[in-house]
């Protein structure tokens, strides 16, 4: 049995990772998880997973709550209750489904633990990707990533030589606005935005797919974990998510993997070491009828590039871009700021940055928070002045 830790279990990917542990039960067991706050989810899993016995929480006064409950259960509470849980359990693997730069830290803890990483969390490559490449190298560890996109990509490399191929493929939706009159984009409301076409997440990530930064993102995911550079890392959009990456080979052809989209097919192969196993969710023929593809366009995500250059800055600029992104979302998603102003100010806020390289996770910190006090501030002057 592979002693397994959730991170992140409440969110999106990890109330589907429960699903297709319960799938496994013959393989997996599920020894620990963390969440923010939402307490209500466990009461469930803990009937499913008996061996449940460590718990991260976040939100102090919730752990107090679901510790008066649950004497047997050691449970952990503040910003590295994850963390917590990982360094106190047995695990074997760690599926690190936080959302956010949060998930940088246990991921990186999880591979100088010799923990098998299954990764779901974008961050920790897209700021950490040098400290995790370190860890690694230095503790010999390959990722196990839980993203459509990349997942699919591991199943074509994969198949195929390292000198057959040319170039790597991701696919994109278009995001909520992709059909919207391009000037009609910056107007888009809370409620347009957040209705993605063809997939359900949470709300940061489908805000991220309608500007794109969530493929740019991708992109860089997609060099560390396969190790080819950006500019060999094509994006395409297909509207119904049904392909999800391609390798383009030297002789001239595309290998495209597809399938359904359902989270719980990159869950399963990546909690299964890269096994294509049946989890009950069949290939239908008629999914292949209708299909579209739609050449990128870099005048409607303008942010795509923007969280590029960021990126190509250093490491303390893709970082201090993310913790700006992340904050300017919040407000935008409970209404205090229009779409219109989190764009200007993704722009507006990128061009005061100027951070270079970092060489450890405390100066990322350190730049995350810096970025979150001047996007803070900048929303309150804003707020102001109105
Ligand atoms: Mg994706």
């Amino acid at each position: 049995m592979e002693k397994i830790v959730l991170l992140g279990v409440s969110g999106s990917i990890g109330l589907q990772s429960i699903d297709v542990i319960k799938k496994f039960k013959n393989k997996f067991d599920l020894i620990g998880v963390s969440l923010s706050s939402n307490i209500d989810v466990l009461d469930r899993i803990l009937l499913e997973f008996p061996n449940l016995k460590q718990v991260g929480i976040a939100t102090e006064a919730k752990a107090e709550a679901f510790k008066l409950k649950h004497s047997d259960i050691q449970v952990f509470s503040g910003v590295n209750c994850s963390l917590d849980v990982i360094k106190n359990s047995d695990c074997d693997g760690v599926i690190n489904a936080l959302v956010g730069f949060a998930g940088l830290l246990p991921s990186l803890v999880s591979l100088q633990l010799k923990k098998r990483l299954m990764l779901a969390n974008k961050e920790s490559l897209v700021i950490g990707g040098r400290l995790i490449e370190k860890a690694l190298k230095d503790n010999k560890g390959i990722i196990y990533p839980i993203d459509s996109e990349h997942s699919a990509l591991a199943k074509c490399v994969r198949s195929l030589k390292r000198e057959e191929i040319d170039s790597l493929l991701i696919t994109a939706s278009g995001g909520s606005l992709r059909d919207l009159p391009l000037k009609e984009v910056e107007n888009a409301s809370l409620e347009k935005v957040l209705h993605h076409p063809s997939w359900k997440m949470g709300k940061r990530i489908t805000v991220d797919s309608a500007t794109m930064i969530n493929k740019a993102f991708e992109v860089i995911e997609a060099s560390y974990i396969f190790n080819y550079p950006l500019e060999k890392i094509k994006v395409v959009i297909n509207d119904e998510s049904l392909f999800h990456a391609g390798a383009i080979t030297k002789d001239g052809s595309l290998v495209l993997e597809a399938g359904v989209n359902d989270m719980r097919i990159p869950i399963s192969y990546a909690l299964n070491n890269f096994k294509r196993e049946d989890i009950g969710i069949p290939f239908s023929l008629d999914s292949l009828l209708n299909l579209h593809f739609r050449k990128f366009d870099h005048n409607r995500y303008p942010l795509f590039s923007l969280a590029l250059e960021a990126f190509k800055k250093g490491d303390g600029s893709i970082c201090f871009f993310n913790a700006v992104d992340e904050t300017l979302i919040s407000y935008f998603v409970n209404k205090t700021i229009s779409f219109k102003t989190y764009l200007s100010l993704m722009k507006e806020l990128m061009s005061l940055s100027q951070f270079e390289n970092c060489t450890s996770y405390a100066e990322l910190l350190e730049i995350d928070k810096k970025a979150r006090e001047i996007s803070k501030a900048k929303v309150q002057a804003l707020l102001q002045e109105v």
